[in-house]
């Protein structure tokens, strides 16, 4: 554990396109953080109200999500939550400017110095996330020698069809003739995560902290319908959701950033080389 991390003079910010984005992309690496007393600030660029619901007809709305994404925070210690209006699901299309110039004020005012937000594949190809990607790498970039070093997130290959497999286990060890639930919060197709990601530059082990990551996951309860995360059990959480992909934008501050002492040592990555 990288202890001189700690202290208060470091924070980091978390750029992302909707409620739950921050506990599947990152939850373990922004508990940790927290937990070492980095100040971590999230901003949801959007309500996420386009998500699923309660039934197949119903999305969740924006307040339902607001309340859960505001719970999974509390859980990762996560210091200042903003959510923009913009509209879910249309982040492609929102005039490219506004949306840049919304992030560049959230990284202003929080002065992180290290953002975190989605690689070029946006974790599965979902269009709001790359949108989130340009314009929060265009916002790090007009600032230019005040900058923050950039991180993008990406998950490994195999990850989340780990997970449905996992739950096709647990499934099959108590209701045999059940169906599995085969789908990551609304996601159907879990090979679709980490697929293309480019390789990851920092590979952080986040061990106990991945129980916090499914513990913020849970909180975004109406995004449980068919969802193999449901039964992830905390022992189970560090094998299956412990291991977090990041990688050092080219544009950003490109000295020293403290989340490089979270890196798991080259050699030790389930026995492999951590890094290509
Ligand atoms: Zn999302």
């Amino acid at each position: 554990m990288p202890e001189e991390t700690g202290g208060g003079p470091h924070s980091l910010l978390a750029v992302f396109a909707h409620p739950d984005d921050e506990s599947l992309a990152c939850g373990g690496l922004l508990a940790w953080c927290a937990a070492l007393g980095v100040r971590v600030s999230l901003l949801s660029v959007t309500h996420g109200e386009h998500g699923q619901g309660a039934d197949s007809r119903t999305p969740a709305g924006p307040d339902v999500r607001e309340t859960e994404l505001r719970d999974a925070a509390g859980v990762l210690g996560i210091a200042e939550v903003t959510i923009l209006d913009h509209a879910d699901g249309m982040l492609p299309w929102v005039e490219a400017g506004q949306l840049e110039a919304d992030i560049r004020a959230v990284i202003r005012r929080t002065a992180p110095d290290v953002v975190i937000t989605f690689g070029e594949d946006g974790l599965y190809w979902h269009p709001d996330h790359i949108a989130v990607h340009e314009r929060t790498t265009a916002a790090v970039a007009a600032l230019h020698e005040d900058a923050p070093a950039l991180y993008y997130v990406t998950m490994p290959a195999g990850a989340m069809r780990a997970v449905v497999n996992h739950a096709a286990d647990v499934t099959a060890g108590r209701t045999p003739h059940a169906a599995p639930p085969r789908s990551i919060l609304g996601v159907a197709d879990a090979d679709a995560f980490g697929a293309l990601a480019a390789a990851p530059t920092l590979v952080v082990e986040t061990g106990a902290f991945a129980a916090r990551r499914l513990r913020a996951l849970t909180c975004h309860h109406s995004q449980f319908r068919d969802c193999a995360l449901a039964l992830v059990e905390e022992h189970d959480a560090p094998r299956l959701l412990g291991t977090e992909h990041y990688r050092r934008a080219v544009v950003g501050a490109q000295g020293d950033a403290f989340i490089e002492r979270f890196a798991v040592p080259r050699t030790t990555v389930g026995g492999h080389p951590a890094q290509p």
